[in-house]
């Protein structure tokens, strides 16, 4: 893939294959009415010198999710080169122009950067970081860790994930990665939509790639930022690059295993959930009521589940609108 596109237009000011504890930028040319040779510069950290297991930490996939970037930078700071057997490669905020603007996709171009996967060289500036992301930065690495959470408009049971995969042997070694993060939840996760998504670069690539969902609301409680900063250290003490054992259970396991597993509102208007987060639900009964809120005297929508488990996900904002993803339910079988 990688032989026929131009060469990245980003420079990294850090030696991604070099030692020590380094920080430094991925320097990405913006030119723009109010700088002409300007540039957005992605912090980036690379610890340990690649003798040994690479991992590759990524948070600010989406810019308005808040505990990967806790758990990253503080981890970026705290790491000791000398502990670190192989390499740490660690991008906080790997959006950045959406992380600094605390939204989901880029002020710059709009771009959904998870939707934004393979990128392009020669595409908009959430397409080139992509694309630097894809080749210069995954080949590197033995196991991916992207950190997620619901954002504004979503909140999620605090949960690691991975896909099921064709190749089961690299479904299998996911999972146990999963495992080793010890989030309270671990999820076989399903997609509404894989295309673009680092997942399924990552995936396709033959790498162990874990994911998470961490909380939402567009912010993160102590809880949930604890959570990811101990996932993190699991991970790489998982893949034999930091010492010792991962710390905490491997967490409850819960699945998506159809697409009835969503359910998206057909009404705008103001959504009272019957259930909250963790809660167990059964096939059929009323999960939220969207009450319409242009009169009085009307009968609100009412959305069911249409199985048996429990509420994994759900709509964050107390208003929603037409098409919005509701909820999420989750079985709990294994
Ligand atoms: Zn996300």
């Amino acid at each position: 893939m990688s032989d026929l596109l131009p060469p990245s237009p980003v420079t990294p000011t850090v030696d991604l294959d070099g030692g020590g504890a380094q920080h430094g930028y991925l320097r990405l040319p913006y030119s723009r009415d109010d700088s002409a040779w300007g540039s957005v510069m992605i912090p980036i950290a690379v610890i340990g010198d690649g003798d040994g297991p690479t991992a590759l930490l990524t948070g600010g996939n989406h810019g308005d999710e808040y505990e990967g970037p806790i758990a990253l930078f503080e981890l970026a700071r705290e790491l000791d080169p000398a502990a670190v057997r192989g390499r740490v490669i660690i991008l906080p905020a790997m959006n950045y122009p959406a992380f600094r603007a605390g939204t989901r996709t880029s002020p710059i171009d709009r771009g959904n950067l998870n939707r934004s996967f393979p990128g392009s060289p020669t595409g908009t500036v959430t397409g080139k970081i992509a694309d630097f992301v894809t080749r210069h930065l995954v080949p590197r690495a033995d196991i991916v860790l992207d950190f997620h959470s619901g954002g504004r408009t979503l909140d999620f049971l605090p949960y690691a994930a991975a896909h099921e995969l064709d190749d089961k042997e690299q479904e299998r070694r996911s999972f146990e990665a999963v495992a080793a993060f010890a989030a309270p939840y671990a999820m076989r996760m399903r997609e509404i939509d894989a295309v673009g998504m680092f997942d399924t670069t990552v995936e396709a690539m033959g790498k162990v790639f874990v994911t998470t969902e961490l909380g939402g609301g567009g912010t993160a409680s102590a809880t949930t930022a604890a959570i990811a900063r101990r996932g993190a250290r699991n991970v790489l003490k998982h893949a034999g690059i930091l010492a010792g054992d991962p710390e905490g259970a491997p967490g409850r396991f819960l699945a998506m295993p159809s697409p009835d597993c969503f359910a998206f509102a057909e009404n705008a208007g103001l959504v009272a959930f019957a259930r909250d987060l963790g809660e167990p639900v059964a096939r059929g009964e009323v999960i939220a009521r969207i009450h319409p809120v242009d009169r009085t005297g009307a009968a609100p929508a009412e959305i069911r589940a249409a199985l048996d488990g429990v509420l994994a996900a759900r709509h964050f904002p107390g208003l929603v609108q037409q098409g919005d993803c509701l909820f999420v339910i989750a079985t709990t079988a294994s």
